[in-house]
């Protein structure tokens, strides 16, 4: 079925704010055993979660190095991002009752330290791509202060199997939040720097917006061009239906893009949107993390990245 703006959110939707407290939110994924949706409190240095049959917040872990963006593996574990640690991560910490069970994946490029992962998606093939910019060692509230080691922000993807970290996304100022098209014949990629979006007429995209990618082979990004301008504010995190339609943060709320890159709904939120995770038991309702909330609206689609699960 092809989804039309009239048929993305279900007959009834309306958005609800179920948890508040944080100091910035950021970073949602739904675990399915715990019927929860976990995020990041970064400035709080705190991964939270809130339990959707009881609809309790609770502190999933304290002193949490400045966790960021999260998305599930082939095992259903938890891949997050760590600005304190300057690492990608895993958690196998997913069941009912489980506790942050948590080891390092990769921190380091060529033996220089990351910057400060910030999202991250998960290919079918078990391959974790991610975004390095730097906000988590620029100022203490998210992060360490520190240097960018290997001198640029790129989109990595990592090979859990074999351990190869390679480049995947050079030419984007700032990039931050990433997903597939439902086939991963495209790579999105965010750019969360404050130029207009287009081509600056060297090798360089940027601005704010949303940039498309060829995945060639199943592992190089080719043919970068801008897919969507995002705004008021900034693109951060988003996600993609299994219709290939693009859900998008922005300063004033969820922003849905056509495959074709038409924006086809606005979805107005009162807070400052940073990232959307599709969740609850069906799948199809849309959490957002926005400034010091979660809220979630009823959807008439699911993510197309948890479809490739097992
Ligand atoms: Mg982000």
């Amino acid at each position: 079925m092809r989804t039309t703006p009239e048929n993305l959110l279900a007959a009834d939707a309306s958005l609800e704010k179920v948890a508040t407290g944080a100091q910035w939110a950021e970073g949602p994924v739904w675990i399915p055993a715990r019927e929860a949706v976990r995020f990041s409190d970064i400035p709080g240095n705190r991964i939270l979660e809130y339990r959707e049959a009881t609809g309790a917040l609770e502190v999933y872990a304290a002193d949490a190095e400045f966790t960021n963006g999260r998305a599930l593996d082939r095992d259903g574990a938890v891949i997050q991002c760590s600005h304190g640690r300057r690492a990608v991560e895993r958690d196998t910490g997913t069941a009912a009752n489980a506790v942050p069970a948590v080891s390092t994946l990769v921190d380091s490029y060529n033996g220089r330290r990351l910057n400060s992962p910030n999202d991250v998606v998960v290919k079918s093939d078990g391959t974790i791509w991610f975004s390095d910019p730097s906000y988590g060692i620029q100022k203490d509230t998210e992060g360490h202060p520190g240097r960018e080691e290997y001198g640029d922000r790129y989109v990595f993807r990592f090979d859990p199997a074999s351990g190869e970290l390679t480049p995947a996304v050079i030419d984007v100022e700032v990039p931050n939040g990433l997903a597939f098209s439902p086939d991963e014949s495209i790579l999105y990629v965010s750019d969360t720097s404050l130029g207009t979006p287009a081509m600056d007429g060297g090798p360089r995209l940027h601005g704010h917006g949303i940039h498309a990618y060829d995945v060639v082979q199943g592992r190089f990004a080719r043919n970068g061009r801008t897919f969507a301008e995002v705004g008021p504010g900034v693109p951060d995190g988003f996600r993609v239906d299994v219709h290939g339609n693009l859900w998008s943060s922005a300063k004033d709320g969820v922003q849905v893009f056509s495959p074709t890159g038409e924006r086809i709904l606005r979805i107005p939120v009162p807070e400052t949107v940073s990232n959307v995770c599709f969740g609850g038991n069906d799948g199809a309702t849309l959490y957002l993390t926005a400034s010091t909330s979660l809220y979630r609206i009823r959807t008439a689609v699911t993510d197309a990245a948890a479809a490739l699960r097992p």
